[in-house]
């Protein structure tokens, strides 16, 4: 009985529906509202845009806490270059992804820039090590990164247990897959170096200068190209080389923490964590925007805070307590687009489930004295597997021979199915 009114009401208003869409049907055909021509896109789509030989482009890859979510990854920011080059800049917990949606020739995704050893600032670099290989990548991944005050502290050290970590993953590729690009090229440098050159190459000055967080080794970079400068600070209280050496840059990332009342309502901090975490480890929002007052880029860029609706307003009203200039709080995936006359600011909007594009050199195919040099390191006659494991096996030879003769066929050669003699 109750539903017979509200089922009228809903007739009634189906029936003024129809009549007022007839009504605007009627009115757009004639008055032509909806615009023909394409206008300028406001997002980034991947893959679609040429960069001008006097442009950079800046991605960020992750702008957001150690415990990554699946809106925002740690640190990372992708720097492109109007001659091609490409860098990143801190590579942390869950970028991987997103550099993959990008859609770059993993072998263009070959120098990185670490800011300091915290995992949120490169925990996906064994993720774009074996990742970046296996899809393409034929040379070795080139990590640029502090020493600490002992050798245990220092870039090298970290880089060596990764490699050292992946023994079963690599021991385990050996010799199946071209193995050219599974090696690591470390260029580490002294912390306390004073804007001191890291890199140089193809018109690339790359700078480092000391940063203040947690312990002795973190530093913060600047990348010159072309009369375009961009500077990343990875993790730092405002320190004094920063103020200095990220004078007259076009676009200047530099960490704005979570706000010290966020860190203990969402994220559980004591009160007394949060003040020394939030303020004395870390910048916090108006320290970050006496920072900027002081050094007046082009546009200045604020990230390391989970960037949420009721979290934003509070960040940038504290910001602006201390900073009125141009300003762009980060979330994953956003990019600027900067010239001399102009930066833009926008969104990439990302196939999620797009493959890595082919690598601008083939692959080869494997070699076994890949794998005969990791047994021999490894102390083993060889890697093959043992008679017990390979006594396990089920035959399905039966559908798998097919497989090697249809390759044959298709590509017009001969391929030995493995133990035939
Ligand atoms: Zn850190
Ligand atoms: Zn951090």
């Amino acid at each position: 009985m109750k539903r017979r009114p509200s089922f009228l009401v809903g007739i009634a208003l189906g029936a003024a529906l129809t009549v007022a869409l007839t009504v605007l049907v009627a009115a757009s055909s004639t008055e032509k509202i909806s615009p023909v021509d394409a206008r300028p896109r406001e997002v980034y789509f991947p893959n679609s845009e040429s960069l001008a030989p006097d442009e950079m482009r800046v991605i960020a890859c992750g702008t957001g806490m150690p415990t990554t979510r699946a809106s925002q990854a740690a640190a990372c920011f992708l720097v492109e270059l109007g001659n091609g080059d490409k860098f990143l800049f801190d590579i942390g917990s869950g970028s991987a992804e997103r550099i993959s949606s990008l859609q770059i020739p993993y072998d263009y995704l070959d120098k990185i820039f670490i800011g300091h050893l915290h995992g949120d600032h490169f925990g996906a670099i064994g993720e774009l090590f074996i990742g970046g290989a296996l899809m393409g990548r034929v040379v070795p991944l080139r990590i640029w990164g502090p020493s600490g005050q002992v050798p245990e502290l220092g870039t090298k050290y970290a880089i060596e247990k990764m490699e050292e970590m992946y023994t079963w993953d690599l021991a385990g590729r050996a010799g199946l897959i071209d193995f050219r690009g599974y090696r690591t090229e470390v260029h580490e440098f002294d912390y306390k170096g004073v804007n001191q050159v890291v890199y140089q190459d193809n018109g690339v000055t790359i700078r480092s200068f000391p940063a203040i967080h947690s312990i002795d080794g973190p530093v913060s970079y600047s990348l010159e190209w072309n009369g375009l400068k961009f500077v990343f600070g990875s993790d730092t209280y405002p320190n004094k080389w920063f103020i200095e050496y990220a004078q007259d840059a076009d676009l200047v990332v530099h960490e704005c923490f979570v706000a010290v009342p966020d860190l203990v309502a969402k994220m559980r901090f004591t009160p007394e964590s949060a003040l020394l975490v939030g303020t004395q480890v870390h910048t916090a929002p108006e320290a970050f925007g006496k920072v900027m007052s002081a050094v007046k880029p082009r546009m200045a860029v604020a990230y390391h805070f989970f960037k949420d609706f009721d979290t934003t307003a509070a960040v940038n009203d504290r910001i602006r307590k201390t900073y009125d200039g141009p300003l762009s709080l980060a979330e994953d995936l956003m990019v600027w687009n900067i010239t001399k006359d102009e930066i833009t600011t926008r969104m990439a909007v990302v196939e999620e489930a797009t493959w890595a594009p082919p690598g601008t050199q083939p692959a080869m195919p494997p070699k076994p004295s890949d794998r005969d040099s990791f047994s021999k390191r490894l102390g083993l006659a060889d890697l093959e597997y043992s008679d017990f494991i390979a006594g396990g096996k089920w035959n399905v030879d039966d559908v798998l021979r097919p497989i090697y003769k249809e390759a044959g066929e298709v590509l017009g050669r001969e391929f030995k199915y493995p133990g035939d003699e």
